[in-house]
């Protein structure tokens, strides 16, 4: 199976040539043309498995169609939450190299760190944005921004997130997050 058969657009497609991504992994063959239907997606999948790229392609490919060629500040349409900075900084890199052909904004926040800079970037506009459970709702508290233009959510490393005590955290975010929505949520067992 090649990219290609994947319907996936040529900016991305060139980035994945940068990256000498050759062939989809199996859980990217299986979840791509799942996601960019905009159905729900419950994956089981260990890091290493290429899960990053299963959900950020679709992702990206989805809102640069429908938004790519818009002028004015972008609205915030798909949010990433996973359970630590170094996961959400990773998964951030990765938007970054394969969103390179593309004009989609993003950033990434988490704890532990003075929140300026990362306040900064949400108030310029971004597309997609990858976050740590607390320092999330703790921005969202301040009303530096709200998920009402959501239309993609993605849970990833769920039973990590269940494990080091998120759940209300999570209850919480799903309560603010549009109803109408995809959601997908990947978890490793
Ligand atoms: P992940 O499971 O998302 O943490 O990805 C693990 C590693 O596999 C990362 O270094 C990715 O850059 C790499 N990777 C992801 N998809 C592919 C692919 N289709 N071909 C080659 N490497 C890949």
């Amino acid at each position: 199976m090649r990219f290609e058969e994947l319907e996936i657009i040529d900016p991305i497609l060139k980035a994945l040539r940068d990256k000498n991504y050759e062939e989809p992994t199996p859980i990217q063959e299986k979840a791509i043309p799942i996601v960019l239907k905009r159905k729900d997606v419950l994956g089981c999948a260990q890091t290493g498995t290429g899960k990053t790229a299963a959900f950020s392609i679709p992702i990206i490919q989805q809102i640069h169609n429908r938004e790519g060629q818009k002028s004015g500040k972008p609205k915030l349409r798909s949010l990433i939450v996973t359970p630590t900075r170094e996961l959400a900084i990773q998964i951030d890199e990765s938007i970054k190299d394969y969103s390179k052909y593309t004009n989609l904004k993003h950033t990434v926040i988490f704890g532990g760190v003075k929140q300026g800079k990362q306040v900064r970037k949400i108030r310029e506009g971004i597309h997609i944005l990858v976050a740590t459970p607390g320092r999330l709702l703790d921005l969202i508290s301040q009303g530096i921004f709200n998920l009402d233009d959501i239309k993609i959510f993605v849970l990833d490393e769920a039973d990590r997130m269940l494990d080091m005590g998120f759940i209300n955290d999570i209850r919480k975010l799903l309560k603010m997050l549009p109803e109408k929505r995809q959601s997908l949520f990947f978890s490793a067992t």
